[in-house]
């Protein structure tokens, strides 16, 4: 068995195995795709230390520093059941898709998020190309252009602020009859110059040409007229999905899915931890991440060494 088995292989997984496996022990990690959001990712300019650099250079550099080290990674696993231990102390499973088992004294679910995509022609065309996720990564790229934010929740009001101080032009698009965001953000976003609202619009298509993203085609719910906005962005704000849902009834989740940790990275399992993307923890983002992943490692060691010696 494992002292330490990390499950999922992101910017949190890395970061615990290499913390893990600098106190000597036994650590492994299974993942389903080694690196993970961050394969998606085109440039990164906010992983500090680093001035620029692009997702699969950052992922293949992640996976060095952990292979660097004695750890079993355990690439293209997927798990699918976590079993607590049955007793105070006791090895914990975790089953994979595969059929096999693993067994470890501690567990870090790592398992990260995925971004809700509005699966319309030209998304996924025009991914990292225009169409974009994440206004703290992004937002940059566009400064001085003209975007769109689609979702009118407090992911969506709240990236139109950031985006509007930005860039040249923001037009909000939300499917629902009025802006379901906190009414301090909606009166904040009604109160820029440069912001264009739109309720009761449903994205019909992002359009592009020469590779680029270059309008948004909403229709009005009401009148049933389209609309193309001209633009250069897209930022798809409607929602984050943690990887979590192999977890329900096991380990405590919030209402959104979250694995629910404290500030040490603990579930409500003994012996389990995680970190990252698929916890509670907010603003998701590569540098939160990798610390998270540290301290829930270190979490684990501090769980081993208060075990009983048997
Ligand atoms: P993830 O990176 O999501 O990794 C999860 C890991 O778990 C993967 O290895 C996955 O395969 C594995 N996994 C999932 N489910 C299972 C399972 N059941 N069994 C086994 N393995 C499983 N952040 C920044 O700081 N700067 C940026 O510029 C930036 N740009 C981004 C651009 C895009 C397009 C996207 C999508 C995200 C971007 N982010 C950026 C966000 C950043 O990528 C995430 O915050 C970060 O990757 C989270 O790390 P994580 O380790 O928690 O999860």
């Amino acid at each position: 068995p494992f002292d330490v088995l990390i499950v999922g292989g992101g910017p949190a997984g890395a970061a615990a195995a290499v913390y893990a496996a600098r106190k000597g022990i036994r650590v492994g990690v299974a993942a389903e795709r080694f690196g993970g959001q961050v394969n998606d990712t085109m440039a990164i300019e906010n992983y500090i230390s680093v001035l620029e650099t692009d997702g699969p250079k950052f992922a293949a550099a992640l996976e060095a520093q952990v292979r660097h080290y004695d750890v079993d990674i355990m690439n293209l696993q997927r798990a699918d059941k976590l079993l607590p231990a049955s007793e105070p102390g006791g090895l914990i499973e975790v089953q994979l898709a595969n059929g096999g088992t693993l067994k470890s004294k501690t567990v870090i679910l790592s398992t990260g998020a995925r971004w809700r995509n509005v699966n319309v022609p030209g998304e996924q065309e025009y991914k990292n190309k225009g169409v974009a996720y994440c206004p703290h990564c992004d937002g940059p790229l566009f400064k001085g252009k003209r975007v769109s934010v689609i979702g009118g929740g407090n992911s969506g009001v709240e990236a139109a602020i950031d985006l509007a101080g930005l860039v040249a032009h923001v037009t909000l698009v939300e499917f629902a009859d009025a802006l379901k965001a906190d009414a301090v953000l909606v009166s904040k976003l009604k109160s820029l110059p440069n912001v264009t609202i739109h309720v009761n619009a449903q994205t019909t298509e992002i359009t592009g040409t020469d590779g680029k993203v270059n309008g948004l085609r909403y229709k009005d719910r009401v009148s049933g007229v389209e609309t193309l906005v001209e633009l250069e962005g897209v930022f798809v704000q409607i929602g984050l999905v943690p990887n979590t849902e192999w977890l329900k009834g096991d380990v405590n989740l919030s209402r959104f899915g979250e694995i629910e940790i404290d500030a040490k990275g603990h579930t409500n399992v003994p012996g389990v931890f995680a970190a990252g993307d698929c916890t509670t923890v907010p603003y998701k983002q590569i540098v939160i991440a990798a610390g998270d992943g540290s301290k829930a490692a270190l979490s684990a060691f501090d769980y081993l060494i208060r075990q009983p010696v048997v």
